[in-house]
């Protein structure tokens, strides 16, 4: 279901295609299926113009959705027969895949008609907005159609509620089905997931689906509660958890048939990219901290592969409730990094925090941030330190801790081992000792440290 978030679909050609034939230019149009509309005695080119409308209605409605992130880059496009390929266009993002691979999707919903009032979203009942709807064989044919031509990896796929919650999920298996068992579809599929459908029907999208998402929508369940009063926190969670025992039971099983050597009687296998989630900040009063507990929660009891934050920005005709001005995309962004330092560097969330606030900083990085509030542990040896001590050094990555226990264990590791791993060896400078460096007397309590670490301000509004 779509969310509110300034991400934009955008069209680029990827880099080091798999083996299908490349495309050779043409347009969007021009990939549209002649027999993807409901009405078939309508003419060819005008059956085109009236896909081509949903279409543009239907990925700018599922850009909200911050599932899958899409790389930004300058515009750019042929329309008009100037030049080839484009940055821009409907529908297409990009997502990575379980192997790591950037992938590009088709991001669409299948409708913005919603039965439903959520007041944070621009395809709300109430909402004033053209809608549209793609029939199941529209989508089926345009996804088969973007991928004979290239232009996608996969489809991802969200959904207003309409009729029902059972009815609604009923169209996005379908079309998961149809492609998967009547077109063989070897391709990604994402389904989102609604909440309330019954649990024959999750079986069935996760039999189909690589990626099952439920989006918990806000932080906490007042907030939920008070901007989406048809949603219940309780049944969204319930079918997170349903979700993780099938994942896990259907892991099990393969598991067990190929140590009794019977491969061939394996389960298919259920949502192999495991399920996803996204909260929308800034929409409500609730500080960082809760924010990041929230996710530490729902990573541990439902075994999520990625919690998606995305910056609430103001929207036509909103609810009183809501603010007038829209989340910096900072704060996201610095939501995201604590997201990381959570799950592989081993910090807790409320260490990542202003003690005060609750609040993360905006200007610096939260790794940073936790340096200079705790810096009676610094500076870590590092031909001494654990990997645990290592990775709270600011500046240092996973990978270069890695090839720093790797390396000094043949020999000890000075500034130029950092320099030729490409270490923001100045970051890390007044936190580290090295063979060959240690900070001076007193830098580390220096007052003007923070200053001297912080990027400069950047003029985030104009494009460059
Ligand atoms: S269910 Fe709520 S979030 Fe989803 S499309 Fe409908 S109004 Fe928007």
């Amino acid at each position: 279901m779509a969310k509110v978030t300034a991400h934009t679909p955008r069209i680029s050609r990827r880099e080091g295609a798999p083996s299908r034939p490349a495309a050779r230019g043409g347009t969007f149009a021009a990939a549209l299926p002649l027999n993807s509309s409901p009405a078939p005695a309508s003419p060819a080119p005008q059956r085109r113009v009236q896909t081509l409308d949903k279409l543009a209605i239907l990925a700018d409605a599922a850009k909200y959705d911050a599932s899958c992130a899409s790389s930004g880059s300058s515009r750019r496009d042929s329309v008009g027969g100037r030049g080839i390929g484009s940055t821009e266009g409907m529908g297409i993002c990009h997502a990575y895949a379980p192997d790591g691979r950037c992938i590009s999707l088709l991001k669409i919903l299948l409708t913005n008609f919603c039965i439903y009032e959520c007041h944070y979203c621009i395809n709300r009942n109430s909402s004033n907005v053209r809608r549209a709807r793609f029939t199941v064989e529209e989508v089926v044919a345009l996804t088969l159609n973007f991928y004979r031509r290239n232009y996608i990896e996969g489809l991802f796929l969200s959904s207003g509620v309409i009729r029902s919650p059972d009815y609604t999920m009923e169209q996005l298996v379908a079309v998961a089905r149809q492609l998967r068992e009547e077109h063989d579809f070897r391709g990604y599929i994402h389904l989102k997931t609604i909440p309330d459908a019954d649990g024959e029907l999750l079986a069935a999208a996760g039999r189909y689906a690589d990626r099952l998402s439920i989006n918990v929508e806000l932080p906490t369940v007042q907030a939920l509660s008070a901007l989406a009063p048809e949603k219940d926190a309780t049944t969204i969670r319930r079918t997170m958890g349903r979700i993780r025992s099938r994942v896990e039971e259907n892991r099990e099983a393969r598991r067990e048939a190929r140590q009794a050597g019977r491969p061939a009687r394996r389960p298919p296998r259920f949502a192999p990219a495991g399920q996803s989630t996204q909260m929308i900040i800034g929409a409500d009063a609730t500080n960082d901290a809760t924010i990041l507990a929230s996710s530490a929660q729902l990573y541990a009891s439902y075994g999520l592969r990625r919690v998606y934050y995305s910056a609430f920005s103001p929207i036509p005709d909103a609810h009183a409730a809501l603010p007038l001005q829209r989340a910096p995309l900072a704060r996201e962004h610095r939501l995201y990094q604590s997201d990381w330092l959570i799950r592989f560097y081993g910090f807790e969330h409320a260490e990542l925090t202003t003690p005060d606030s609750g609040m993360l900083p905006l200007d610096i990085d939260p790794k940073l941030a936790w340096a200079l509030r705790n810096r009676e542990r610094f500076p870590v040896d590092l031909n001494r330190a654990s990997r645990e001590l290592l990775l709270r050094v600011p500046g240092l990555g996973t990978k270069t801790v890695a090839r720093i226990l790797r390396l000094r264990r043949q020999q000890a590791v000075r500034l130029a081992d950092l320099e030729a791993m490409r270490a923001p060896v100045r970051k890390a400078l007044p936190f580290i000792v090295c063979a060959d460096h240690r900070p001076a007397l007193g830098e580390l309590d220096a007052e003007n440290l923070r200053a001297r670490l912080a990027p400069p301000p950047r003029q985030h509004s104009l494009a460059l």
